[in-house]
């Protein structure tokens, strides 16, 4: 969606006025191309026409010279008939074997001086749009037209316009004089004399033609400039709307990674040290639902103003959603450190509260900015001063987004209310080792790299092993001993804890029908099914098909849900459970009394155990208060028809307190720690 969303700004930012322009430009120097051309191409055509009409005519003149000679007639004789005749050359000449005019009408052809065409050799005009002082590079029957002089003359021409319009068309521009040669019989040649004329009306044509084509191309031309500027400026406007914030008017989250990218690795911010801080207001929606909408909008406003107002050149500011913030802070001292920044940013965080009652003196609500609870965390990128800095700072793989979530993880690391934290080398190796856990995690569920741990349950008074818990502990080749706090909330959020689930269970089912068929006195062994595995529709049949590959009745395996999952959809869960105890698992309610009130839960669900949790038995003072709310945790589960399991339980006092409770079991350090499997198979019977 975002890529999606910033291939959208790209194109958006993609089209440039100037360039639109410049495109313009070029296209009316196109069409004036395309104009003159087409000038040149009407004028050639018409004068090459011309050329064979009179090629056309004069041959039919010399072949009748030729007929009427053979026939006997005396040449001067034929020349007389043929001036007399309407369609006919201007002058002919007639010479002998060595090139002497011997007879002629109209003019005498000099045949030094005389452009000359043979007969077969009709000529073709070329039309020449510049001007060419001399023909040197012109063929033998080529003829070259000087178009510019041509039109400068039929403009000259047209002055006169008003008093003499037909006139100026019927003008001549332009005449060319040229003789074609050709033969008569051996001994005569005739050389006829012709020209070629322009006239105004010929140019007027073309120039016509070309005119309303110049039109409609700079017509079409500016409509197109118009319609491409107009899309533009539309663009711009809705690229404005795409990267601004609808509350505060500033600007979005795109914004933010746009102009953060652009000064990150602008050239002259390369000496600076940035840092991007991830602010927010926390318990936006409480301020909201205590003093309005309008004025929690007011109060979002009030802080990107203040924001903004410590900003220096090459910094920005964001609200990205709710009463989250990001600011990317900019400083010119050249350290490797992040000192300098991390005082600036939370010196701005720490003004906040006192700037936005200033700004506000009269409003009640923002008097109860007292109470406001701001958190920011900050993750600095030094300057380009070494390699290293340098590849972080690099166009192709610098990503915002990922430092922005450094600056989140800093932020969510602050455990109080309020607060301020640099991104350290602890969230460092923790997001590699969340990286590396990712990474090995298949492969070692392949090689069976995790071991099922047990951790018995014993009764209270009589010291008797009533159960196990199974319990995952994972023996990497590369890493050693991993305890399941330093994986198990990495496969929980990336889902791969189901994986987990299922093969704890299908080797806790093994190793039970193991030890029942070696004729052990084996007792239920409880597994942990994470809140995540409940999305399943079919988890029970799912499970049941899991133990099913073993022969273990199903009343040795104890499914464990977790006080969290009960959140989840009730109904769902609740089908779960019923068709779990039908297959004849028993269920256990994992953590009671670690999280919210899971009392309801308990209404819903018949569930055959409940498991206290260790937080209820540390410190060093159990006893009191806490004795109370165990005892009547007890008789609550008691009367419910469920057994309890007493988890963490460390010292003597306590499991003589859940004795005289009637607590059923207890699941402890006191007892047993988790052990392997050959070991915990030693304390059955
Ligand atoms: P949990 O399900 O509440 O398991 C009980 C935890 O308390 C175990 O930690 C156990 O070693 C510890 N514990 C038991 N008695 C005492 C005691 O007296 N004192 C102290 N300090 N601790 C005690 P462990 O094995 O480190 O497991 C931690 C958590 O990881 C488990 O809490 C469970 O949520 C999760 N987990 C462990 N194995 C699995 C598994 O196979 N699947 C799933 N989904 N989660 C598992
Ligand atoms: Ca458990
Ligand atoms: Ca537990």
């Amino acid at each position: 969606m975002r890529n999606n969303m910033e291939t959208t700004i790209k194109k958006m930012k993609s089209g440039s006025i100037i360039g639109q322009i410049a495109l313009f430009v070029l296209s009316l120097c196109g069409s004036a191309i395309v104009v003159a051309m087409v000038i040149v191409a009407l004028t050639a055509v018409s004068m090459n026409s011309r050329f064979s009409e009179a090629f056309f005519t004069t041959n039919k003149t010399v072949e009748r010279i030729k007929a009427d000679i053979e026939n006997g007639k005396d040449y001067n004789k034929v020349l007389e008939l043929i001036q007399i005749e309407e369609k006919r050359p201007l002058a002919i000449s007639i010479a002998n074997k060595k090139d002497n005019v011997i007879a002629h009408y109209g003019e005498a052809a000099n045949l030094k001086t005389a452009k000359i065409f043979n007969y077969d050799e009709e000529p073709f005009v070329q039309i020449s749009l510049e001007s060419v002082p001399d023909d040197s590079d012109l063929e033998e029957n080529e003829i070259r037209i000087n178009m510019p002089n041509m039109v400068r003359e039929f403009y000259e021409s047209t002055r006169g316009l008003n008093e003499n319009a037909t006139q100026v068309f019927q003008d001549e521009l332009f005449t060319y004089n040229y003789w074609i040669k050709s033969p008569i019989n051996d001994d005569y040649t005739a050389y006829t004399k012709n020209e070629l004329v322009i006239y105004g009306k010929d140019c007027a044509i073309a120039i016509a033609i070309a005119a309303i084509l110049g039109v409609v191309f700079v017509i079409s031309s500016f409509a197109g400039l118009f319609r491409t500027i107009g899309n533009i400026i539309s663009q711009r406007y809705y690229l404005r709307l795409l990267l601004s914030d609808p509350i505060t008017g500033g600007n979005n989250e795109f914004a933010f990674e746009q102009n953060a990218f652009k000064n990150i690795t602008h050239i002259i911010y390369k000496k600076s040290g940035f840092a991007i801080v991830d602010l927010s207001l926390e318990k936006y929606q409480n301020y909201c639902t205590l003093y309005g909408v309008d004025e929690g909008e007011k109060l979002l406003k009030g802080i990107e103003s203040i924001l903004k107002s410590n900003l220096h050149s090459g910094e920005t500011v964001s609200r990205v959603s709710g009463g989250n913030y990001l600011l990317l802070l900019r400083t010119d001292k050249i350290s490797i450190d992040e000192k300098g920044l991390a005082g600036r940013a939370k010196a701005i965080v720490d003004s906040l509260p006192e700037k936005l009652a200033a700004i506000d003196k009269d409003n009640s609500s923002l008097s109860g900015l007292g109470n406001i609870h701001l958190k920011a965390g900050m993750y600095y990128i030094p300057p380009v001063i070494n390699e290293d800095a340098k590849k972080r700072r690099d166009k192709k793989t610098l990503s915002i987004k990922n430092l922005c979530i450094k600056a989140g993880m800093a932020k969510g690391a602050i455990t109080e209310d309020s607060g301020f934290m640099v991104y350290n080398h602890d969230m460092w190796e923790k997001e590699i080792w969340e990286s590396k856990v990712e990474d090995m995690m298949e492969e070692a569920l392949i090689n069976e790299e995790f071991q099922v741990y047990i951790q018995p349950k014993y009764h209270p008074a009589t010291e008797e092993l009533l159960g196990g818990e199974a319990l995952v502990r994972w023996i990497s080749p590369t890493e050693g001993f991993i305890s399941p706090g330093q994986f198990i909330p990495i496969f929980e959020r990336t889902g791969f804890v189901t994986k987990l689930d299922d093969y704890m269970i299908a080797h806790t089912a093994k190793l039970q029908s193991e030890w029942l068929a070696a004729g052990k006195e084996i007792v239920p062994i409880s597994v942990n099914v994470s809140r995540a595995h409940f999305a399943k529709p079919d988890l029970a049949e799912h499970i049941r098909d899991l133990v099913a590959q073993y022969p273990l009745p199903n009343k040795y395996i104890e499914i464990e849900l977790t006080e969290s999952a009960f959140f989840d959809d009730k109904n769902a869960l609740l089908t779960t459970v019923h068709k779990l105890q039908e297959y004849g698992f028993e269920v256990s309610m994992d953590d009671f009394g670690s999280g919210y009130s899971s009392l309801n839960s308990l209404k819903d669900l018949p569930l055959n155990v409940l498991k206290l949790d260790a937080e209820f038995f540390r410190g060093e003072d159990f006893g009191g208060r806490g004795e109370i709310v165990v005892s009547e945790a007890i008789s609550l589960a008691k009367k419910l028809d469920m057994r309890i399991v007493a988890e963490g339980v460390e010292k003597k006092e306590q499991v003589d307190f859940l004795a005289g409770q009637n607590c059923d079991m207890i699941q402890g350090y006191y007892f047993a720690k988790p052990m392997p499997a050959n070991e915990y198979e030693e304390r059955m019977k």
